[in-house]
């Protein structure tokens, strides 16, 4: 029997068509030089994995409160309390970003609402809103894949709820400039808006800090985070909220009824990832994205990345779309992805460089060959 009757038809819309044709395409390929990576390529720290064997062997096996252990509840807190000294909002732990998201779109959209995001986007947010009800209203960035407020402004209906904000950002690696965040606080405050800020690339910001919405609009920040890309643990699926205290307790109370907790021994690892001092490793992925500005320049046109590990050149001129231009490189053993994943236009690729830096090396000497 053919089953696919039973599938709910907003399950149906959704499209992996774009992301799965290339994965095909590349399972064919030997031993790719794999640059579409979304993970990092480093090991979740020694004392970190201690720490999760650790609270096994101790029986933390159980379920844990909805909101998360107490403990890395109040730390978490703590942190928030010394970044953002005006800010009290309630935290709980999520099932890694993805919960986080789920849990927020599910609180607060109901059907119909608007849910405003920039172009080029991460690829959930698109799938996800209409999912749970919202409708996605993509707003274009501006030519440094800055969000512009009065393009932002412009999108603003009397369905708007939500604004997703995404710095640094997947896939472009930009980090938003401080006045375009204030900018999109005040326009959040004037139309009565709530700002769902994905700041999972926090701590890997290679050239200052990336502006929360939570330094300007505190009061109508809903902040997600995550230890996965951080710690190299995308496995582990760590993430918290942080926000209003109304729409936190909604999101506890879905919680309670889907994920239920996040994996206890990984919440109790986490107390550990944060006393781990990460700065080597920053330190390496920065020279990872010099090393890649460095290989592509002249060749490429980009947006200088600032944090997270991508970078988003356009195709070069000579190929029809972003996606010719994959075709190309997947045919000489380099995977990236076709920009036309995170974006209505499929002009840009996203080149992960979360990999070893030959390997990095050795596949912008493709890209830059099929360029030439
Ligand atoms: N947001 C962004 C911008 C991401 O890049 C990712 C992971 N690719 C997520 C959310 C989801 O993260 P998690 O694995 O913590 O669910």
């Amino acid at each position: 029997m053919n089953a696919s009757h039973f599938i709910a038809e907003k399950v149906a819309a959704v499209d992996v068509s774009g992301i799965r044709r290339i994965f095909d395409r590349a399972a064919t390929l030997k031993n790719p030089m794999d640059l579409s990576i979304g993970q990092p390529d480093f090991d979740v720290p020694a004392p970190i994995k201690e720490a999760a064997i650790e609270a096994i062997r101790a029986g933390y096996s159980g379920y844990t409160p909805t909101r998360g252990v107490p403990a890395l509840c109040d730390r978490l807190c703590a942190k928030l309390a010394e970044e953002f000294p005006d800010w009290d909002p309630t935290v709980m732990v999520t099932c890694g970003v993805s919960g986080g998201l789920v849990l927020s779109l599910m609180a607060c959209v109901n059907p119909g609402d608007e849910v405003i995001y920039g172009d080029p986007y991460f690829v959930s947010y698109k799938s996800l809103t209409p999912l749970l009800g919202g409708r996605s209203v993509i707003v274009d960035l501006d030519d440094g894949f800055q969000p512009d407020p009065d393009r932002f402004a412009a999108a603003i209906t009397p369905k708007t709820k939500l604004i997703v904000l995404n710095s640094p950002s997947n896939p472009t690696g930009v980090v938003y400039e401080a006045d375009r965040v204030r900018a999109i606080a005040e326009l959040a405050r004037k139309h009565d808006l709530l700002i769902v800020t994905d700041e999972i690339y926090d701590l890997l910001c290679y050239d200052g800090r990336s502006p929360s919405p939570a330094d300007f609009a505190p009061e109508r920040t809903l902040l997600l985070r995550g230890f996965g890309k951080s710690y190299g643990m995308t496995g582990w699926r760590m993430g918290f909220a942080a926000g209003p205290a109304e729409i936190l307790t909604s999101m506890m109370k879905i919680q309670q009824y889907t994920f239920v907790c996040a994996p206890h021994m990984a919440q109790r690892a986490v107390l550990t990832a944060m006393d781990t001092d990460m700065s080597a490793t920053v330190n390496a992925y920065r020279a990872k994205r010099n090393l890649m500005v460095g290989e592509l320049e002249g060749t490429f046109e980009f947006v200088r990345p600032s944090g997270g590990f991508y970078v988003f050149p356009k195709a070069p001129a000579k190929y029809a779309s972003g996606t010719a231009f994959v075709e190309a490189a997947i045919k000489n053993n380099v995977m990236i992805i076709p920009g036309g994943v995170f974006s209505e236009r499929d002009t840009h690729v996203r080149i992960s460089y979360a990999a070893d830096n030959e390997i990095l090396e050795k596949a912008c000497d493709v890209l830059r060959s099929l360029a030439g």
